[in-house]
């Protein structure tokens, strides 16, 4: 995933059908009892869960609609509230009435409360075949889909934290978003990110009580203390905390570093990073360091790389291995190659195919990305890539008018996929092969639909389990141009 953004929750057992009941009529303007307000009308139902939709939520038909309701498994009956207004309706489940034999006591009790996860009750074996049914029926028109490669311990795999500071209960706290809310679930341990994690906000958490800070309320537009990160390296094990707050003076900040290494000699950096805009993204554009060098190294695939707080990099180092060692597999570069590898964030994919082949030209639009590709390519002694910054589409079209011999392009694009910019120039550079990487395989199969009308051929696709227990699913495909 490319997982740059706070995570949404869900509230327990509860969601909303923005896309289903489309054929309720909505409700009578004359009939609402309050000006300005839905009309709520609460029925009770019994339903069966037939399958799962792309949510992860259970889907019960009723007549013509379909009702989406979390924590409910195919084969599952439950007593549902209903509640709808207008074409919408919420379903709450009252009581479960019969478990699956796929169901699993989920390992989090945030479980429902916390939206991050959204499979946990179920198998981890049953949530490989889920990813896979998901991939499967948008691929197959292309090509046999691959087994997907899943996790042997799928927990604590998370290289990056993020938790948000609210004033509650007359004092600080921390931990996710409820949905649609401000209010703050106090999370203590969760079972997806590197362990090193919790103990680290928990102190967080209470040097703000002890520096009385104020939570920044984005109403108000006053107060400090907004979001913690944490960023970790598998291999290396460097620790880097990235404090958000709303205002470049720090009160205490001495003090306050100081007891947050003394507290954790494991951390190797603080960044304070400046958010002041009323946003729901986390991190601003002004950063300073205030302490150690500002970023952290990690390994992947014997290389090393600097990441610094904003730049992108993959969150699971174990399958992110993997996925690259298919990636390469794939690709079978030889030392005749000319690699373009295209939304490179901080150059992974170049470094490790330029080891291999010819030339790499990495492309990529964020400016602190394409610095650290510079200095990883430096650190690591690696004298054939070339990064360059911009728009993959607009640097392919003038790759393209150029003509030059490429000839493996790489494409790991963000959720949207890519482009027609985009993908008509990679179509007149007329690469053997495309190694095209997605978090999102609905935009994938919306730009194989593209690519495989207009010379080229799915010769391979590997999905990869990057995120246990969410419903996101990594792919990996290889694209042959057809002679
Ligand atoms: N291949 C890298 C990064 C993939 S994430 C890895 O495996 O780590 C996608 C990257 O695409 C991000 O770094 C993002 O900054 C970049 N990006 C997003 N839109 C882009 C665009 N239009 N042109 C070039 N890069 C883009």
């Amino acid at each position: 995933m490319k997982d740059n953004k706070k995570r949404k929750p869900t509230q327990k057992n509860k969601t909303s059908n923005r896309n289903s009941g489309q054929n309720k009529k909505p409700a009578k303007k004359g009939n609402q009892p309050y000006k300005h307000k839905p009309i709520y009308k609460t029925i009770e139902i019994n339903g069966k869960a037939e399958y799962l939709n792309d949510d992860g939520a259970g889907v019960v038909i009723n007549d013509k609609d379909k009702i989406t309701v979390m924590n409910l498994l195919p084969g599952e009956e439950a007593k549902l509230s209903l509640q709808k207004s207008g074409k919408f309706y919420d379903a709450t489940i009252i009581e479960r009435l019969n478990s699956s034999e796929d169901r699993i006591n989920p390992k989090c009790s945030y479980f429902g409360v916390c939206g991050g996860c959204q499979l946990q009750h179920l198998s981890y074996s049953r949530q490989l075949k889920f990813k896979s049914g998901m991939v499967k029926k948008l691929m197959s028109t292309f090509v046999d889909v691959d087994k997907i490669v899943g996790m042997d311990d799928p927990y604590y795999y998370r290289n990056k934290a993020i938790s948000s500071f609210a004033w509650q209960t007359k004092k600080v706290q921390s931990g996710f978003y409820k949905q649609y809310s401000h209010d703050v679930v106090p999370i203590k341990k969760c079972i997806v990110q590197d362990k090193v994690a919790d103990p680290i906000i928990e102190t967080v958490t209470k040097l703000c009580n002890d520096f009385k800070y104020k939570v920044y309320d984005q109403d108000r537009e006053f107060g400090f203390i907004r979001h913690v990160l944490i960023r970790t390296g598998f291999e290396s094990k460097e620790v880097m905390v990235v404090l958000v707050v709303a205002n470049k003076i720090f009160p205490g900040k001495n003090n306050f570093v100081k007891a947050l290494t003394k507290a954790h000699p494991e951390i190797t950096t603080i960044v304070q990073n400046i958010n002041d805009r009323k946003t729901s993204v986390v991190l601003g554009d002004f950063e300073q360091v205030i302490y150690g060098k500002g970023m952290i190294q990690d390994s992947l695939c014997g290389l090393k790389f600097n990441l610094s707080p904003k730049s992108f990099y993959q969150i699971n180092p174990i399958q992110t291995e993997k996925l690259y060692n298919i990636a390469m597999d794939m690709a079978n570069l030889t030392e005749e190659d000319i690699v373009v590898d295209t939304y490179s964030g901080i150059g992974t994919i170049s470094l490790i195919a330029a080891q291999k082949c010819k030339q790499v030209f990495g492309v990529e639009i964020n400016k602190d990305a394409i610095r650290n590709s510079i200095k990883n390519a430096r650190i690591n002694n690696i004298k054939n890539t070339q990064f360059i910054q911009g728009d993959a589409g607009e640097v392919m079209v003038q790759m393209a008018k150029e003509e030059m011999p490429v000839s493996t392009v790489f494409m790991d694009p963000p959720r949207a996929g890519s482009d027609e910019t985009f993908l008509s120039s990679v179509v007149k550079l007329k690469p053997k092969q495309i190694i095209y990487i997605s978090c999102n395989p609905q935009t994938q199969a919306r730009d194989l639909t593209y690519l495989t009308r207009r010379g080229y051929k799915v010769d391979k696709l590997v999905p990869v389990d990057m995120f246990p227990h969410t419903t996101h699913v990594e792919t990996v495909c290889k694209l042959k141009l057809l002679k």
